[in-house]
C-alpha cells in the first residue's frame, strides 16, 4: 500500500492548482460578511502558502484569517479546479499551532482550564458554575473547546444529560441476524443529546440492522483537528480505530459504521486515514474503517426493513411544516442530499418546505464559532431568517455541530422552536409504525 501524502504535501499540491481567478468570492459565507481578501479562499491560499514555507515574521494576521474559515467546502465545489481549500487551511492551522505552543485553544484541549481560571481570577461565579457542568465532560471532548473558550459566557448551553448515552446498557457486540452496524455516537449525542443516539440505534434496529455500540469510542477528534491540534486528533482517532475495528478480530468487525452526526462520520471517513497513514498496520485498518463509514440517513434508507415499511399513515388536518438544513460534511463531504429528505418525506403529517439555500453553512465551523463568534452569529442569523421564512415549526439537520449552532440561534429568536436530528425524525416514524400495529 502506498503511503498517503502528508497534510503539508497534499496542501502544497492543492495550492499549485489555484489560478487566482476569484470565482470563490461569490460563494464564501465568510467573505460575504467580512469583505476582505483574507476571508476568501484565494486570500487564504496565499496566506497558507507563506505559512507552509515558514515565511511569516508575525503570525497574528495569518492566524486571524486562517482561523476565519468554516471549512465548509463551498469554494471547492464552485472552483474551476476544485481546489481543496479546507485541506489547505487545515494544513496551515496545524503548522501555526505547532509553532505556537501553549495557545489558548491548545490549553483548552489539554484540559488546563481550571488552573487558568484560578490564575486570572477574571471569570465570574456563573462561569465557574459552568465549569462544574463541564467537569462531567472528559478533557479530550470537543465540547470543552466550544463552551469554555473565549465568549463561552455568552453561550446558551444545552442541558447536560442526566445519564450519558455511552454509560447506558447498550448492545456492545453483534448478536443476531441483519447487517452488522457499529454506531459511533459523538460527544454531543453522548453528553447533551442522548436522544439522537438512542433514536439512531432504535431506527437502525427497526430497519433490520444488528447494531453494536463499542464502549471504548472517544470524541471523533474534529474539534481538535479544526483547531490545528493534529497530535490530539491522532490520539483520539487511534482510540476510535481500535474501538471500531479491534486489531486481530477481523471476524467481529462491522460491515458498516455510522453516526447520527455527519461531521463525526466525515472525520472517520476522510481524516482518519489521512492522519493515521504513517504506520503500515494502522494504515490498512484505517483504510478498512474509512471504506465502511456510511452517513446515517444513507444507510437507513438502504436497509430493507426501512424501505419496506411503506409510507406513513395519513393524518387528517393541516400538515406540520418541516424544513431541513444540509450539513456541509454531508452535502459536500459525502455528496448526500437526498437520503435525509427521503427520511423526512416519509413522516406522516409532515410537509417538507425547502428553505432558501439549505446547503449554506450554518456558521458553526468547529473552532470558527469560537474564534470568530460574531461572524458566526451573523451567518447563523441569516439561516434563522431563512428557516422562519418557510413557515416551518420544526427544523431538522444531520450534524451535531449544526444542531448546536441552529438550536442556539433558533432559541434566541424563537424560544421553544424544535430543532432535531434526522435520527430523531426517523425514530418518530418507527414509533408511529408501532402504534399502527
Ligand atoms: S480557489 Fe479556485 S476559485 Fe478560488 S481563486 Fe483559486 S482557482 Fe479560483
Ligand atoms: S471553506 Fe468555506 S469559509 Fe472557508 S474559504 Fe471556502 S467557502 Fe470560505
Ligand atoms: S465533532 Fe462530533 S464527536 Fe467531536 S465534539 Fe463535535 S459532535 Fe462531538
Amino acid at each position: 500500500m502506498r503511503r498517503p501524502l502528508t497534510l503539508p504535501e497534499a496542501a502544497k499540491k492543492e495550492m499549485a492548482r489555484c489560478v487566482r481567478c476569484g470565482a470563490c468570492m461569490k460563494v464564501c459565507p465568510v467573505f460575504e460578511v467580512m469583505r476582505r481578501e483574507g476571508g476568501v479562499a484565494r486570500g487564504k491560499i496565499a496566506l497558507a502558502d507563506a505559512v507552509l514555507r515558514g515565511d511569516i515574521p508575525d503570525g497574528r494576521l495569518y492566524r486571524y484569517f486562517l482561523s476565519a474559515c468554516l471549512l465548509c467546502g463551498r469554494c471547492a465545489s464552485s472552483c474551476p479546479n476544485q481546489v481543496d481549500t479546507p485541506l489547505i487551511v487545515q494544513a496551515a492551522r496545524v503548522e501555526l499551532a505547532a509553532k505556537r505552543r501553549g495557545g489558548a485553544l491548545k490549553r483548552f484541549l489539554l484540559g488546563r482550564v481550571p488552573s487558568s481560571l484560578r490564575l486570572t481570577g477574571l471569570l465570574k461565579t456563573a462561569r465557574a458554575l459552568r465549569w462544574l457542568w463541564a467537569r462531567r465532560i472528559p478533557r479530550e471532548s470537543g465540547l470543552r473547546i466550544r463552551f469554555f473558550g473565549p465568549r463561552g459566557e455568552r453561550r446558551i448551553i444545552p442541558t447536560v444529560a442526566t445519564s450519558f448515552f455511552l454509560e447506558r446498557e447498550l448492545p456492545r457486540d453483534f448478536a443476531g441476524p441483519g447487517m452488522r452496524v457499529a454506531l459511533f455516537v459523538g460527544c454531543v449525542s453522548n453528553y447533551l443529546r442522548p436522544q439522537a443516539a438512542a433514536s439512531a440505534l432504535q431506527s437502525l434496529q427497526a430497519a433490520g440492522a444488528c447494531v453494536a455500540v463499542p464502549a471504548a469510542q472517544a470524541c471523533c477528534g474534529l474539534p481538535a483537528f479544526g483547531a490545528g491540534d493534529e497530535r490530539s486528533a491522532r490520539k483520539l482517532l487511534r482510540r476510535n480505530l481500535d474501538a471500531l475495528l479491534p486489531p486481530g478480530a477481523e471476524r467481529s468487525w462491522p460491515e458498516a459504521i455510522t453516526s447520527p452526526c455527519a461531521s463525526c462520520a466525515y472525520m472517520l471517513k476522510q481524516h482518519l486515514p489521512e492522519l493515521l497513514g504513517d504506520d503500515p498496520e494502522g494504515m490498512a485498518r484505517a483504510a478498512e474503517l474509512s471504506r465502511r463509514v456510511v452517513p446515517f440517513s444513507r444507510l437507513l434508507s438502504t436497509l430493507s426493513g426501512w424501505s419496506a415499511e411503506g409510507p406513513g399513515r395519513e393524518v387528517s388536518g393541516p400538515a406540520r411544516v418541516v424544513t431541513y438544513h444540509d450539513p456541509c460534511h454531508l452535502s459536500r463531504g459525502f455528496g448526500e442530499k437526498d437520503a435525509p429528505r427521503f427520511v423526512l418525506t416519509r413522516l406522516p403529517g409532515m410537509r417538507l418546505v425547502e428553505m432558501e439555500h439549505p446547503c449554506h453553512c450554518c456558521g458553526h465551523g468547529g473552532s470558527f464559532n469560537l474564534t470568530h463568534y460574531d461572524l458566526s452569529r451573523a451567518i447563523a442569523r441569516t439561516k434563522v431568517e431563512r428557516v422562519l421564512a418557510t413557515g416551518a415549526d420544526l427544523l431538522v439537520t444531520e450534524c451535531s455541530g449544526c444542531w448546536l449552532q441552529l438550536n442556539e440561534a433558533m432559541q434566541e429568536t424563537r424560544p421553544g422552536f424544535e430543532v432535531i436530528t434526522t435520527a430523531e425524525a426517523a425514530a418518530r416514524l418507527v414509533d408511529l409504525s408501532k402504534e399502527k400495529k
